[in-house]
C-alpha cells in the first residue's frame, strides 16, 4: 500500500480549482493541471513543497496556463494526454487510456474521458481513493462537449462511474450551483438530489467549495449518470430510447438552460 497523500484544493482564475498532492515521505508533489501560476506558487511556498510533476488532463488554456512558468521554477516533469501532446506546453511524457504508471510508489491509472476535448484524460489514484476528472465529470454535471460528441461524453461518464463508490471526485471547476438548479428540472422527484441541491445553495452562500464529491453521491444525484432512470425517461418522454440518447437529450437541455 502506497503512502497516504495530502491533497490541497484551492480556487484559481474565475471558477477553476487547482489541486496539489503531496507525499511527505517521498517528496512527490503533483499539481493536477496548472490553471494559474500565482495561487499554485502560493500553496507550494506556504506548504514548503517543491513541485515534482504536473499531470495535465487536456489542452485548454485554463488547465495548462502555468505549465511553462512552473517547469522553469521547479524543473518538474509534465505528463499529459497522448492525443493532445502537440498542444500541451512543456510536455515530457504522454499517456493514454488504459495506461498505468507509478510515481514514487504511487500507482496512477489513466482513464480516457473524451468529449469535452478529443484527448482528455482523468487520473485515478487507487491507493488514495481519488480521481481527478477535470472537465469530464463535475458535481451534478458533466463537461460541455466542444470537440467530441454525446456518445464520447457518455462513455467518459460511464468509465468514471465504474470506479468504486467511495472514490473522491475532484473536478476542474466550481459549477455545482448552476448544475444543481438544472438537475432538479430533470429529476424533480429525486429526494437525495433535492436535499443535496439545498445543501449546495447553503455551501455556496458561505463560499464553501462543493468539491470533491464521490462517485456514489454522483450515481444517486447526477442526471448525467441517471439516463437509465424510469422517472427521468418518463419526464423526457423517452421511455424506449437508449441510455446514450437520453444522455444526449439531457446534455442538449443543459446547453440551453
Ligand atoms: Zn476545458
Amino acid at each position: 500500500m502506497a503512502n497516504k497523500m495530502k491533497i490541497f484544493q484551492f480556487p484559481c482564475r474565475e471558477d477553476n480549482y487547482g489541486v496539489i498532492l503531496s507525499d511527505p515521505e517521498t517528496g512527490l508533489v503533483i499539481s493536477i493541471d496548472a490553471p494559474e501560476e500565482e495561487p499554485i506558487a502560493d500553496v507550494l511556498e506556504d506548504k514548503r513543497l517543491k513541485l515534482t510533476h504536473i499531470l495535465t488532463t487536456h489542452h485548454h488554456g485554463d488547465h495548462v496556463a502555468a505549465n511553462a512558468a512552473l517547469k522553469a521554477a521547479h524543473a518538474c516533469e509534465i505528463i499529459g494526454p497522448k492525443k493532445e501532446e502537440a498542444k500541451i506546453p512543456g510536455i515530457d511524457k504522454s499517456v493514454d487510456h488504459g495506461d498505468t504508471f507509478e510515481l514514487q510508489g504511487q500507482r496512477i491509472e489513466v482513464i480516457g474521458t473524451p468529449g469535452h476535448t478529443l484527448g482528455q484524460i482523468a487520473y485515478y489514484f487507487p491507493d488514495q481513493k481519488a480521481v481527478f476528472a477535470a472537465d469530464a465529470m463535475f458535481a451534478l454535471g458533466c463537461g460541455r462537449i466542444f470537440e467530441g460528441d454525446a456518445a464520447m461524453m457518455h462513455l467518459a461518464m460511464q468509465r468514471l462511474a465504474a470506479l468504486p463508490d467511495e472514490t473522491k471526485v475532484y473536478a476542474g471547476h466550481e459549477y455545482t450551483l448552476s448544475n444543481a438548479r438544472f438537475a432538479v428540472t430533470i429529476d424533480p422527484e429525486n429526494k437525495a438530489l433535492i436535499e443535496r441541491a439545498k445543501e449546495i445553495e447553503h455551501l455556496r452562500d458561505e463560499g464553501t467549495p462543493t468539491l470533491p464529491t464521490t462517485i456514489g453521491v454522483e450515481k444517486e444525484t447526477n442526471p448525467f449518470l441517471r439516463a437509465h432512470d424510469p422517472k427521468i425517461r418518463a419526464l423526457l418522454v423517452m421511455e424506449s430510447a437508449t441510455d446514450e440518447e437520453v444522455f444526449a437529450e439531457i446534455r442538449a437541455r443543459k446547453d440551453r438552460f
